[in-house]
């Protein structure tokens, strides 16, 4: 077999120098809460492909799923020979999502596929033009989600001109707005929304709950509801962007049940299907139908592997209840964390939910973000054994995201290389 070095080279000479990877190392193969590279070198996951293999790489239930269907049919395109499969994920996802209300679910290939659809069906339910997103947001890399997105570099930069009728308004960050409450931080979004573009315009109100690669940004308690409350009375959709926050990550199914938010459409990805391309726009009936028969879909949308690895998944969930795993590693590293930061002075925060937890490295002493540090202590952690990601609009974010079937004693490993990585 190549090794890692062998493979780095063809990749320069054959892959686009625009597609970055975290380690320069090739995956072998990847389970529990490890990576192995084609060298035998392993690494502890605190990644899970961007919070995707919640269950982990290659769960049993989802193998099993993905060859029985691979060998039934492979594409019949939904759109021309549908198949249970497809339903039955929309079924889930209906009952799944928060709101006791009547929903319908349609499925796509890709986390901002899901959002442009969640502002087409917004759009054209209300007829209205403009959408609502907030500072550090991330809604992926297509035209319109380019547009969603707040941080230039790496997502946007030189790649406009951008969709239009795209405004953006602060979010609560505790942090870096003076620990302004929900309510307060709320306010000033409203009514920046109400004077800049009036509430009749808009179709749509698109957010995080807790936002991923803007830096795990948690807004105050309480600033969440009150944007619920406002979309109601103003008839505007809330959307929830669930993509990263979804399927467990942040110890329930979804992270707006945390504060009781019932989103009129979420949209789900990543953690959906085990590690297979899946995406979905679930949501209130009425929205959802508005849309005329041959308005939404896509060739792949929906497609039977994913499909029965989106099954599988959510039944692998459901019965190992992954949902109190994630609160469980929240409370191990939590407090680990929470034990870095006492003894460091570079650590602002630490702040997250469930398995979905990061610190804010800034100059000691100071709220100046310091990405220079964050990028050595990642690349600290890559050396020993710990694989880790950065975030945040200033760089200066680690988040972690394992799996949530990783071993106490692999979650263990990793927080003990994490600290020393901080030295
Ligand atoms: C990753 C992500 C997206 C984009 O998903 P892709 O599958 O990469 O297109 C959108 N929103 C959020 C919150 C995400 O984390």
């Amino acid at each position: 077999m190549a090794t890692s070095e062998e493979l780095h080279k063809r990749r320069v000479e054959a892959v686009a120098r625009g597609v970055g990877s975290t380690i320069p190392a090739y995956v072998d193969r990847a389970g529990g809460g490890t990576i192995t590279d084609v060298d035998g070198r392993e690494w502890i996951d605190f990644a899970a492909g961007i919070a995707v293999t919640n269950v982990g790489n290659s769960a049993p239930r989802v193998v099993e799923a993905v060859r029985a269907q691979v060998e039934r049919f492979t594409h019949t395109c939904f759109m021309v020979a549908p198949y249970e499969s497809y339903v039955a994920v929309c079924e889930q996802l209906n009952a799944l999502t928060p709101g006791g209300f009547e929903k319908r679910s349609a499925l796509f290939n890709s986390g901002a596929e899901a959002v442009e659809n969640a502002v087409k069906i917004a759009r054209h339910a209300t007829g209205r033009p403009a959408v609502v997103v907030f500072d550090h947001a991330y809604h992926g890399r297509t035209n319109l989600t380019m547009a969603l997105t707040a941080k230039n570099m790496p997502y946007k930069h030189r790649f406009g001109p951008f969709a239009g009728e795209v405004y953006r308004v602060p979010m609560s960050y505790p942090l870096r707005d003076g620990g302004l409450d929900g309510a307060t931080a709320a306010a000033r979004s409203i009514e920046m929304i109400e004077k800049q573009v009036g509430a009749e315009n808009v179709a749509a109100l698109l957010i995080e709950p807790i936002q991923g690669e803007g830096g795990f940004v948690v807004p105050a308690p309480g600033f969440l509801p009150a944007l619920r409350e406002w979309a109601t009375a103003a008839g505007v959709v809330f959307v929830a962007d669930e993509i990263q926050t979804g399927f467990c990550r942040t110890g329930d199914w979804f992270a707006c049940e945390h504060e009781g938010v019932e989103p009129d459409l979420i949209t789900l990805a990543k953690g959906i299907a085990g590690g297979l391309p899946l995406a979905a726009v679930t949501g209130r009936a009425e929205l959802m139908d508005a849309v005329h028969v041959g308005g939404l879909g896509g060739t792949y949308g929906g497609n039977p592997i994913a499909c029965a690895a989106a099954l599988a998944s959510v039944e692998t969930m459901r019965e190992l209840d992954l949902a109190a795993a994630a609160r469980r590693i929240g409370a191990v590293m939590g407090e680990r964390l929470r034990a870095i930061a006492a003894g460091d002075p570079r650590v602002a925060e630490v702040r997250g939910r469930g398995a979905m937890l990061a610190v804010e490295i800034v100059v000691p002493g100071t709220l100046t973000p310091d990405p220079a540090a964050t990028a050595a202590i990642s690349a600290a952690c890559h050396a020993a054994g710990l694989l880790t990601l950065t975030c945040g609009t200033y760089g200066n974010v680690l988040r972690f995201l394992p799996p949530l079937v990783i071993s106490d004693d692999e979650l263990g490993r990793g927080l003990d290389i994490l600290a020393a990585a901080f030295g």
